[in-house]
C-alpha cells in the first residue's frame, strides 16, 4: 500500500500560481505561507502521503472523535487486513468491529462497512470525487467529505473541523459565537478563500496541524505560528478567548449494573441491539439500575431468586452524551439457573471465545474481571443446558 511520504510535499510555486479566482492577494499570500510551513513542518503521519481515496477515507473516519496519535496503529492494522474497498465490502461486520475495538464510536465502523458495500455495488468500487456526492455515503459528513475531496481529488473545499474553525476565527478575528449558522458560513467562506486550485488537501492538512499543535484551544503558541504576523487575534492581544461558543450541556450520569454471570468457566455475554454500541458485546448490562439490591431484584424477576451478586469493582466510561457509572457484580450460577431465564442475543462463552468478540472500551475493566473469574473455573466441554447462541439467560 502506498503510505510513503517521499516526494509528497510539492513545491510551493505550484500552488501560488493557481489559486481560485475569488482569492485576494492577501489570501494568496497566506496560502503560500501555510503551504511553505506545511512542506517544512507538517506532521509525518502513517496515513499521509497517499492519494488513494479509500485509504484517506479510512483514516478520516478513524480521526473523527479520536486522537491522531491513537489512530496510527489502528489504521495500519485495518488497511493491512482490508487494503481495498472491495476487501472491506466483502468482510463480516463482526470482523470490522473487532478491528475497531478500542477506537470507540462504533457506528463509524458500521457506516464505513455499509458505505464500502455501496461503493462497490453502486460506484464500481471507486469513491465519488466531489464533496457533495461523498456526503451521500453513510458516515461521511461535510468535514470528512471535504477532507477526502481535497486530499484525494484536489477539490478546493475547506475541511471545517474544530481546528480550522479555531485557527480561522483567530486569524480573521471572528468574535461572534461560531455555533450560529451565519458565523459558520462566514468561517467557511474564509476557509474557501485560502484554497488553491491544486493542493487544497495540503492547505487543509496544514491548518489541521497548526490547530492541533500550535493554535491550541487554551493558550496558542503564537511564537511558532507561520501566521503570526497576519493574525488579527494575536495583534489584538487575546487570541485565547477565541473562538466563542456556547457551553455544551454536561453529559448525563447513568448508573449501570454490569453483571458477570458465570457458570463453570463460561460467562454470559450479550450482543447489543441498541443504537449505542450496537453490534458489540457486553456482559449483562442494567442501565439506570443503582445499587446491589436493585440489581438483585432483576435476577429475581428472571427467576433466579438464589443467585447472589457480589460486588467486584466500579468503573466509569464517558460517551458524548452520557457517562456510565458502572458497578460490576459477579454471580456463579448453577446449571439449572443458566436455563432459567432467557436473554435475547446472549451466549455463554469461554475466556478464549470472549477474546474473539468485539467488546467496547467501556467494558475494559469488566473484561479484566471476567478473565480473572474464568481462570478460576475450568471450562466444561459442553455448553450449559438450555443455553445457546441466541437464547441464553
Ligand atoms: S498567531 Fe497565534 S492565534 Fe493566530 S493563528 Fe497563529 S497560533 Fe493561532
Amino acid at each position: 500500500m502506498g503510505c510513503k511520504t517521499a516526494a509528497y510535499f510539492p513545491a510551493i510555486v505550484c500552488y501560488t500560481a493557481s489559486m481560485t479566482n475569488a482569492s485576494t492577494d492577501r489570501e494568496k499570500m497566506l496560502t503560500a505561507l501555510i503551504l511553505d510551513w506545511y512542506r517544512r513542518e507538517g506532521r509525518r503521519l502513517p496515513f499521509r502521503g497517499t492519494k488513494d481515496p479509500y485509504l484517506i477515507w479510512v483514516s478520516e473516519i478513524m480521526l473523527q472523535q479520536t486522537r491522531t496519535e491513537t489512530v496510527g496503529a489502528y489504521y495500519l492494522r485495518f488497511i493491512d487486513r482490508f487494503p481495498t474497498v472491495q476487501a472491506l465490502a466483502g468482510a463480516e461486520e463482526q470482523e470490522v468491529l473487532k478491528l475497531w475495538e478500542g477506537l470507540g464510536y462504533y457506528s463509524r465502523a458500521r457506516n464505513l462497512h455499509r458505505a464500502a458495500e455501496l461503493v462497490v455495488a453502486e460506484y464500481g468500487g471507486r469513491l465519488p470525487a466531489s464533496a457533495e456526492a461523498l456526503q451521500r455515503l453513510p458516515g461521511i459528513g461535510p468535514y470528512t467529505a471535504a477532507a477526502i475531496a481535497s486530499i484525494a481529488f484536489d477539490q478546493p473545499v475547506p475541511a471545517m473541523d474544530g481546528n480550522l474553525q479555531r485557527v480561522l476565527s483567530r486569524l480573521y478575528l471572528v468574535e461572534e459565537d461560531i455555533g450560529i449558522p451565519s458565523v459558520k458560513r462566514r468561517l467557511y467562506q474564509l476557509g474557501q478563500g485560502l484554497m488553491p486550485r491544486q493542493g487544497a488537501g495540503d492547505v487543509n492538512q496544514a491548518l489541521m496541524d497548526i490547530g492541533a499543535t500550535i493554535c491550541l484551544p487554551g493558550t496558542p503558541d503564537c511564537g511558532r505560528c507561520p501566521l503570526q504576523r497576519h493574525c488579527k487575534a494575536y495583534h489584538q492581544g487575546e487570541p485565547e478567548l477565541l473562538p466563542r461558543m456556547q457551553k455544551k450541556k454536561p453529559p448525563r450520569e447513568v448508573p449501570v449494573a454490569v453483571l458477570l454471570l458465570t457458570h463453570q468457566g463460561r460467562v454470559l455475554v450479550q450482543q447489543r441491539q441498541q443504537a449505542l454500541l450496537r453490534g458489540l458485546y457486553t456482559y449483562v448490562l442494567l442501565e439506570d439500575v443503582e445499587g446491589q439490591q436493585e440489581a438483585q431484584m432483576h435476577l429475581r424477576c428472571w427467576g433466579l431468586p438464589h443467585a447472589t451478586l457480589r460486588e467486584l469493582a466500579t468503573a466509569r466510561h464517558v460517551f458524548t452524551h452520557r457517562v456510565w457509572q458502572m458497578t460490576l457484580y459477579h454471580a456463579e450460577l448453577t446449571e439449572a439457573e443458566t436455563g432459567q431465564a432467557m436473554l435475547p442475543h446472549g451466549q455463554w462463552v469461554t475466556a478464549e471465545q470472549m477474546h474473539t468478540l468485539p467488546f467496547p472500551t467501556a467494558m475494559r475493566v469488566a473484561v479484566q474481571w471476567a478473565d480473572t473469574l474464568l481462570e478460576k473455573a475450568p471450562a466444561p466441554a459442553q455448553m450449559p443446558r438450555g443455553a445457546d447462541a441466541d437464547s441464553a439467560l
